[in-house]
């Protein structure tokens, strides 16, 4: 059998995939098994932030394989704790608490916006407002966080004390909002939900609103995370600091990795036995996620990542049959003015374009490292994707 054929005698259909087995890569550039090649604007959804295998962050993750692989929570570990206290002098939040992955990392801010709560006031004010069209993750809380009615099919009973506000609406916001309201929670860019790109009034008016009642806000960063938006974190662009702030996909650069950071008014809030993980804070994980800060913070990369990103708009807002572009930094979304974008996605890759879709729009998280040339190469190909099918 080959590589398809096993997946889909063997691993269960959760996913709809593109028809193709990649192989291998290097930067923006991925070889499926026959050779053909292809330029990669999603980054396996914005979490090989430079690229595929770049040489650095290769070294970095195994040298540390090498050394000591894991070692449970149990024990001190050099390369956590470093990530740590540099992601806190980066962002002026407090203290990290790390997992694995994205819908992880929101189930820990949720346990500990509902301790500080308990702690504070009684068990009862624990609830939490997220915004429609939000996307949380996957585990059963996590969707019942996401602002969908999509997602709330099937594996009831959901997670209680939810609900959701339409977005940039002030006024939705305080009706959702009750007594037992303990925090906010929400993506400043709405990536799943299709690119939408919240308003700075709106969401500066939502935090001194928050901030009046004590209710935590709580910032999803897993895709707008580690320079994606042209700031170290999207929350950067709206001159505002969450109390919690979750962060997975880039920030690995290809590894699995997710955590939860909190200001000082909640760092003591979590005490032995109220969180853990076994894979948290792996070394090897951490090696590489300092890699990435190494780089994602050295002097010019993210002015870079904002050029990128200007320059890519402007190819795609050229092209005939693309009718509006929504965009921060390299975190794209693409309106057409026809058409099914999964089924355009489709036929992009077949013509070489790893692009990915939000809604019915299409998306783009390129590698933060992609070069100009391959940026004309994507937009050459979409153009053609386009016209083909039209
Ligand atoms: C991808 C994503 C998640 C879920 O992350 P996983 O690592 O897949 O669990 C949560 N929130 C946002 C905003 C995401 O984009």
């Amino acid at each position: 059998m080959n590589t398809k054929e096993k997946d889909l005698k063997y691993i269960m259909h959760t996913y709809g995939r593109y028809d193709v087995a990649l192989a291998k890569g290097k930067g923006a550039v991925a070889y499926d098994e026959n050779g053909k090649k292809y330029i990669d604007t999603a980054s396996g959804i914005g979490v090989n932030c430079l690229g595929f295998c770049d040489d650095g962050w290769v070294k970095a993750v195994s040298e540390q394989a090498g050394k000591i692989q894991h070692m449970s929570n149990y024990f001190y570990s050099e390369q956590a704790s470093t990530l740590a206290e540099r992601l806190c002098t980066l962002t002026g939040l407090s203290k990290v608490c790390f997992g694995n992955s994205g819908a992880e990392a929101n189930e820990c801010a949720i346990k500990i916006a509902r301790k500080y709560s308990f702690d504070k006031y009684d068990a009862d004010r624990n609830e939490i407002v997220t915004l429609r069209n939000s996307f949380h993750g996957r585990t059963v809380t996590t969707l019942a966080a996401t602002g969908q009615d999509v997602f709330h099919k099937y594996f009831f009973p959901f997670t209680e004390g939810f609900s959701y506000a339409e977005a940039d609406s002030i006024e939705a916001l305080r009706s959702a909002v009750t007594d037992k309201t303990c925090a906010v929670m929400f993506e400043l860019i709405q990536g799943e939900g299709g690119v939408n790109i919240l308003d700075k009034t709106y969401v500066q008016e939502l935090v001194k609103y928050c901030r009046e009642k004590d209710i935590l806000v709580i910032i999803d960063e897993v895709q707008t995370g580690v320079g994606r938006t042209g700031k170290l974190f999207a929350y950067q662009n709206y001159d505002i600091l969450p109390d919690l702030m979750t962060v997975a996909k880039g920030i690995g650069g290809g590894l699995p990795i997710g955590l939860c950071m909190c200001g000082e008014k909640l760092k003591d809030v979590m005490s032995p036995s109220t969180h853990g993980t076994t894979f948290g804070a792996n070394p090897v994980v951490c090696a590489g996620a300092n890699y990435v800060l190494d780089r994602v913070t050295a002097e010019g990369f993210l002015d870079e990542v904002n050029a990128k990103g200007k320059y890519l708009e402007e190819k795609l807002l050229a092209i005939d049959g693309v009718k509006s572009v929504r965009r921060m930094g390299l975190m794209v979304g693409i309106e057409l003015e026809s058409g099914n974008a999964h089924d355009m996605a489709v036929k992009c890759v077949e013509n070489g374009l790893i692009i990915i879709t939000a809604k019915n729009l299409m998306r783009m998280l390129p590698p933060l490292v992609i070069g100009y040339d391959e940026i004309d190469e994507a937009a050459n190909i979409l153009e053609k994707t386009i016209k083909e099918n039209n």
